[in-house]
């Protein structure tokens, strides 16, 4: 076992898990397994009212029904609130975390788009003095001005100016729940994640991830975004798109199409599903992986 590389599959239970999902398990899982190293299976529940119930439970049933096998417990981010509050405490002595009061129409009236929705204005860190509501803040952690480069092993070279692209983001949301960019972060350093192989769909959120690193002093992490499958019009199979739920009896056709979308070559008739696996961990290169979205279905 390669004890530097750590890697991991995180699917939010929002739904059963799709052809895009399926790319993203795979991939990871052979890169991981290419190198010797571990897989994790993390379980990224922090969204009560976006999940569906019994979608965890399907999640890993697919999963074993097409062969993976993840080292170790499977994790619940929903059993790891003093992970998160913990790296909240660490901001706030640093005085990297701000509580902001800012309703969402006060601050987007006036607000510029930048690279994932709107930018934060910085009222509340200009303006520190709670007001006297008994509201509870949202918590935001303060961004450099300043590049954050990602060398991406699929994508090359990323980078965003966070002050200008993204804004102070919020860690702690003012209903209680947990931002995802603080949650995935301080999971992947407590689990010793080295390696994270995902959709480019998060790509946007990696210089975010990357400067939370910095500020909670964790390695940082080798990041490889994935091509995104899309429909025929060109949007990304999710949820949203009504991506169908993979389907169990087409174990075998489906692990050979995700397999060729890695660019790898076509395997010989096996009997099992795993036996795609071994293949694809055998061929892996992730030179081969295709940068750029396709068409699936
Ligand atoms: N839970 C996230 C999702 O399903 C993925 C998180 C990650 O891989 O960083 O989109
Ligand atoms: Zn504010």
């Amino acid at each position: 076992m390669n004890a530097r590389y750590i890697g991991r599959f995180a699917p939010s239970p929002t739904g059963k898990l799709h052809i895009g999902s399926l790319l993203a398990a795979l991939a990871s899982y052979a890169d991981a397994k290419a190198h010797g190293g571990k897989w994790l299976l993390r379980i990224e529940d922090l969204d009560p009212p976006r999940e569906v119930a019994g979608a965890a439970d399907d999640i890993i049933r697919t999963l074993a029904v097409f062969g993976f096998e993840w080292d170790g417990e499977i994790t619940y981010q929903s059993q790891r609130h003093e992970i998160y509050q913990s790296a909240l405490e660490q901001l706030k002595k640093q005085n990297l975390a701000y509580p902001c009061f800012c309703s969402r129409k006060q601050w987007q009236q006036a607000a510029r788009q930048g690279a994932d929705g709107f930018v934060y204005n910085g009222h509340c860190a200009r303006n520190p003095l709670a007001p006297a509501t008994g509201k509870t803040p949202a918590w935001r952690l303060r961004v450099p001005n300043q590049e954050i480069v990602s060398q991406d092993r699929i994508v090359g070279t990323y980078a965003q100016n966070l002050a200008r692209d993204i804004g102070d983001f919020v860690l702690l949301r003012a209903d209680g729940f947990w931002a995802y960019q603080l949650a995935v972060v301080a999971d992947d350093a407590a689990q010793g994640i080295t390696h994270i192989v995902r959709g480019q769909d998060l790509l946007v959120s990696t210089p975010r991830q990357i400067w939370l690193q910095q500020c909670l002093n964790v390695p940082q992490v080798q990041y490889a975004h994935l091509p995104l499958l899309t429909n025929q019009l060109g949007q990304k199979w999710s949820k949203q798109t009504l991506a169908p739920a993979l389907d169990l009896r087409q174990s075998e056709a489906l692990l050979r199409q995700v397999s060729e979308y890695l660019g790898v070559p076509p395997a010989p008739s096996v009997n099992r599903p795993q036996d795609l696996l071994v293949w694809t961990i055998q061929n892996w290169h992730i030179g081969n992986v295709p940068p750029h979205s396709r068409i699936h279905g």
